[in-house]
């Protein structure tokens, strides 16, 4: 007895295949490459209050660094400064850190609230940084780069609004961070537009 033809078979085998592959998220950016917490020798971090990240506030660092510099060395020692007794943190304080050259480094956990010097409250930041003092150097295009794609990666990932983004200033009245020559892209509305372009 013979209960499928040849072509009911090819059928029912396309229909299995496209019945089993995964549904595609809508909007999906690629991923970009995260040089882990390894590379730059972290040391462990101390248990620290949980969050869910529901905005993306960026920073500058603050202390100049130049394209010749090591960032890795860098964070490191931002990360000792502020495990240190002067500020006695959890970790690094940023959740994620883009050098000059545009290479993008982990920093703390994204589920751990970051920290911060100035009165704002950042439970619920994602904290990316920007090395170096960009009140006084300019940004990179390769630093401005990677940002852009940093923040849709976050927003798309942990399904956060992009209408929270903001800087460090929008949210504190006690500093000039990210710095003026980063703080022009997000007055000029340049970020927000690009990133939105990768969102859609
Ligand atoms: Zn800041």
């Amino acid at each position: 007895m013979k209960f499928f033809s040849g072509s009911g078979i090819f059928i029912i085998l396309i229909s299995l295949f496209y019945s089993c592959r995964p549904v595609q998220a809508k909007h999906t950016v690629s991923a970009p490459q995260i040089i882990p917490r390894t590379e730059w020798n972290a040391a462990d971090p101390r248990p620290f209050k949980q969050h869910q990240p529901l905005r993306v506030t960026v920073h500058h660092e603050g202390t100049r660094l130049e394209l010749s510099d090591d960032p890795a060395k860098k964070i490191k020692n931002i990360q000792t400064w502020g495990m240190g007794k002067d500020r006695n943190w959890a970790d690094i304080p940023y959740h994620f850190l883009i050098a000059p050259d545009g290479r993008i480094f982990e920093g703390r956990n994204v589920f751990t609230v970051g920290e911060t010097a100035t009165e704002y409250d950042p439970e619920g930041h994602l904290l990316i940084t920007c090395l170096g003092n960009l009140e006084v150097q300019e940004v990179n295009p390769q630093q401005l780069h990677s940002l852009i794609n940093m923040i849709a990666y976050v927003c798309n990932t942990y399904k956060i609004d992009v209408q929270t983004l903001a800087t460090h200033k929008d949210h504190s009245k006690q500093t000039t961070c990210p710095g003026k020559n980063l703080y022009v892209y997000f007055q000029n509305g340049y970020i927000l537009d690009e990133v939105k372009k990768l969102l859609k």
